[in-house]
């Protein structure tokens, strides 16, 4: 029944003399959206609004579920479009379509017409009065209501009539490009992606890395880890995910240093590994899950001292997150499921019994020191065997 969505944006809307290049951004996500959908479809511009028209038979659920997931819509409009053959025609036709959505017609409604072709008889006024009028004859049980209506009967006079009820919530945000690149350091959990999904929603691209311990994490964790990235994909884009192997940095620090201080040392060249490639790859800051307080290693303290390691800034889109919250998203954007299954993640293998919840940052450097002889190497190594995995939806 529905030939077209109309796609609304709101933060987009206000750029300025940019709002032409936010909207290309928004159309060309769209249309890399919806290339997994069954149909063809044309992603079109019309006096400021865009439209996105079914040009084949497709697939519904699947065209809205795909729309679902482009920052940058704040909703969308299934529309049917008619043939301008009168005002009677017309009538008749919102009210079978009205008919077919609302099986219920204990509603309160009103009219938005609007006239965009200035030689149509009626105008908006007229419309919104006659229009319904002959609802409210033709379904007895319905009545109006123009401060809160439950369905607005939206009429829109163009060289075609569009005609819409509903209004589908869009993820909100930017659209993706809009707002440069950043290096997501991902892991199996629960909030790594959560915290990538909420960057990516402000119009930012994603890199990610991933730090494995093989043969102390397994071939699963790591596919876990590819998983997730796809499912923010979805969302996000491709990601390009560089899965670093840190076992020997890992059990060098182990050797060397302090059992009570291994994850801050250990999360500290993470992010100067993170940092190296999102460098490379032209990213302007790094993305962590962390919370405050949620760990040891998530102390403000602690949160201080991992800072300390990179000069890039840090995004922390959970820092003041609960668990609960963070759960909650996760369930949301569909990466729960897969982030609860039970695969070690290499900090897990290494962590002390009782880990420093306020460590030094002089300290924590000293512990350093004793890494001098082969750090550097392990650290290069490091880098040049990283494997980069395309990651697509
Ligand atoms: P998550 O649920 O995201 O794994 P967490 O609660 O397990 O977080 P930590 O293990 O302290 O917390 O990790 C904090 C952050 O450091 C993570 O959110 C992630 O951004 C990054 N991180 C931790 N482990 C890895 C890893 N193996 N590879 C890449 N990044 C990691
Ligand atoms: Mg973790």
């Amino acid at each position: 029944m529905y030939q077209s969505f109309l796609i609304k944006y709101g933060e987009i809307g206000v750029k300025g003399k940019n709002r032409f290049i936010f909207e290309n951004m928004l159309m060309s996500q769209i249309t890399h959206a919806l290339k997994p959908v069954d149909g063809e479809f044309e992603v079109r511009k019309e006096q400021g609004r865009i439209y996105v028209q079914a040009v084949s038979e497709y697939d519904y659920e699947e065209t809205v579920e795909a729309l679902k997931r482009v920052f940058g819509i704040v909703g969308f409009c299934p529309v049917i479009q008619v043939e301008d053959e009168g005002f009677d025609k017309l009538s008749e036709d919102v009210i079978r379509y009205l008919d077919q959505a609302y099986s219920d017609k204990h509603f309160t409604f009103k009219v938005n017409a609007r006239r965009a072709r200035k030689n149509y008889p009626l105008d908006s006024m007229e419309i919104n009065a006659a229009l319904g009028e002959r609802i409210l004859e033709a379904f007895p049980e319905v009545s109006v209501n123009v401060h809160e209506p439950k369905v607005v009967v939206s009429v829109e006079i163009r060289s075609q009539i569009n005609i819409y009820f509903e209004e589908i919530q869009g993820p909100g945000g930017m659209p993706v490009g809009s707002n440069g690149k950043a290096m997501l350091l991902l892991s199996g959990g629960i909030d790594s992606p959560v915290a990538g999904y909420m960057i990516a929603k402000r119009g930012v691209s994603l890199e990610a890395t991933y730090f494995h311990a093989p043969p102390y994490t397994s071939e699963r964790a790591k596919q876990k880890v590819v998983d997730l990235a796809s499912i923010v994909a979805r969302y996000s884009g491709p990601i390009n995910l560089n899965v670093v192997n840190f076992t020997d940095i890992q059990l060098y620090i182990y050797e060397q240093c302090p059992h009570e201080e291994l994850t801050i040392i250990m999360r500290r060249y993470m992010m100067k590994i993170a940092e190296h490639f999102a460098e490379q790859s032209k990213c302007l800051g790094l993305i962590t899950g962390e919370s405050i307080g949620q760990v040891a290693s998530q102390t403000m303290q602690s949160l201080a001292a991992t800072n300390e390691a990179c000069s890039m800034p840090v995004y922390r889109p959970l820092i003041g997150f609960d668990k609960q919250e963070i759960v909650e998203v996760s369930e949301k954007i569909g990466t729960y499921e897969t982030s609860i299954q039970p695969f070690e993640d290499c900090c897990t293998i290494f962590v002390a019994k009782h880990p420093v919840t306020k460590p030094s940052l002089s300290v924590i450097k000293k512990s350093e020191t004793k890494l001098a002889e082969k750090i550097d190497e392990l650290v290069r190594e490091a880098i040049e065997t990283a494997e980069v995995i395309k990651v697509e939806a």
